[in-house]
């Protein structure tokens, strides 16, 4: 499986600092949104990032694993926020996902948000846990009264207000196309989810449809910090590097910075997996240049059987020739060459015959050596009556076809008579 994936972080046109904070490095991804005076929000949002990115994964972890880490950060964040009173108060939303094989695991507190993006279709993935998304789910408000409430930044659910936290865990399937979408809710209060998956559906590369996110957020007034995180599973055939030291080392806990990188996993072997890597390889550069080369074989084979097997008449010096193969030459490549040499001289063919082989006909060999002892046969019989023709006047005719004389002489002497 590979993982590309794209990250931005932007404080957005309203706020002085930046209180999001984003971790990624396949399969693992979490956006986390700070809140708390002075610099609490920052603080808060930075420790969670930091337990994911010192999260120890051995490779068949699910969402329980993504809640231990949030509960960590939890942890952490609280006994932080009541041992510094500059800190007191501070919390942070979290919203994680790692990718698992067919899955993608999802822990969730907060109103960050998970999306997919599927077939032109946005599906939340994270339910809110702020005032208004409570009214929501209970139907005392509408979607639309919902977008505009003026309680809709108070949040119900946070890292570090408690020494403990309740954490919503979900796991989901991921396709090949999907794209899986993290943010803060500086993106989703901005833009709803139309507007949203109207910058999805333009189907740019992840880095530009992250880019166009927060543009368009800012663009409605940007007035709280916007985090965005893409990522698109994939499968590939072969077995892909497991992530390693040199990606460890690039990554970062990411705090107003943004970049786009991707790892690789390991392969899957269910025969579902295998099908859906077999097709993208076909389409990948690969894949292409090899069904090229094969078709290319095959060419080349249909056309060494064929030049076996056909034969035509022509030239060779003064003389006339069977060929075998195809009258055809490309550049250096000549497909034909001579099969057999006849006593048959071009000087002494007729001008009629001399242009039927010039057409070089396609043929059996059968047929190549009928039309050879034609243009004999055609020699001689012209010769027969050139004889006579030439030397004798009507009442000779007779005779001088007798002799056969065949010479010269003879017709002289005719015609001397
Ligand atoms: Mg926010």
């Amino acid at each position: 499986m590979s993982l590309s994936y794209a990250t931005i972080t932007d404080t957005g046109r309203v706020r002085p600092a930046n209180e999001d904070s984003l971790f990624a490095l396949p399969p693992l991804f979490m956006v986390a949104d700070g809140m708390g005076g002075a610099h609490g929000g920052e603080v808060a949002s930075a420790r969670a990032a930091e337990v994911f990115s010192l999260a120890d994964l051995g490779g068949d972890e699910g969402s329980e694993k993504l809640a231990e880490l949030v509960r960590e950060a939890n942890r952490q964040i609280y006994e932080l926020a009541v041992s510094d009173a500059n800190l007191h108060g501070m919390g942070t939303t979290v919203t994680a996902a790692l990718v698992r094989g067919d899955a993608v695991h999802l822990a969730h507190v907060g109103d960050s948000r998970a999306y997919r993006w599927r077939l032109g279709i946005l599906k939340q993935l994270t339910e809110d846990h702020s005032l208004v998304g409570e009214m929501l789910r209970r139907g005392s408000i509408s979607e639309e009264e919902a977008e505009v409430h003026p309680q809709r930044s108070i949040i119900t659910r946070a890292l570090g207000i408690e020494p403990g936290v309740e954490v919503d865990t979900d796991a989901v399937d991921w396709q090949p196309g999907d794209v899986f979408l993290l943010c803060s809710d500086g993106l989703s209060s901005m833009l709803n989810d139309e507007e949203l998956a109207a910058v999805l559906a333009r189907g740019e590369s992840l880095e530009q449809t992250a880019r166009a996110l927060v543009e368009a957020a800012n663009a409605r007034g940007g007035r709280d910090n916007i985090t965005v995180i893409l990522f698109s599973p994939a499968e590939v055939l072969g077995n892909g590097a497991r992530r390693g030291a040199e990606a460890a080392a690039s990554a970062a806990v990411e705090n107003g910075a943004g970049g786009a990188r991707q790892d690789s996993g390991t392969r899957r072997s269910s025969a579902r997996r295998q099908s859906r890597g077999i097709r993208q390889w076909l389409l990948s550069t690969w894949g292409r240049v090899t069904i090229a080369l094969l078709a290319g074989v095959a060419l080349l084979a249909g056309f060494w059987l064929i030049n076996r097997n056909v034969y035509y008449v022509g030239a060779d010096g003064s003389n006339v020739a069977i060929y075998r193969g195809l009258p055809v030459e490309l550049g250096p490549l000549n497909f034909s060459s001579v099969f057999k040499v006849s006593s048959v001289r071009l000087d002494e063919m007729d001008a009629i015959d001399r242009g039927r082989m010039s057409r070089h006909e396609l043929q059996s060999l059968n047929s190549a050596e009928d039309t050879v002892a034609n243009y004999l046969r055609n020699i001689e019989e012209r010769d027969q009556n050139q004889q006579p023709a030439t030397g004798a006047t009507g009442t000779a005719t007779g005779a001088a076809r007798a002799t056969t004389g065949s010479t010269a002489t003879s017709s002289t002497t005719g015609s001397g008579s």
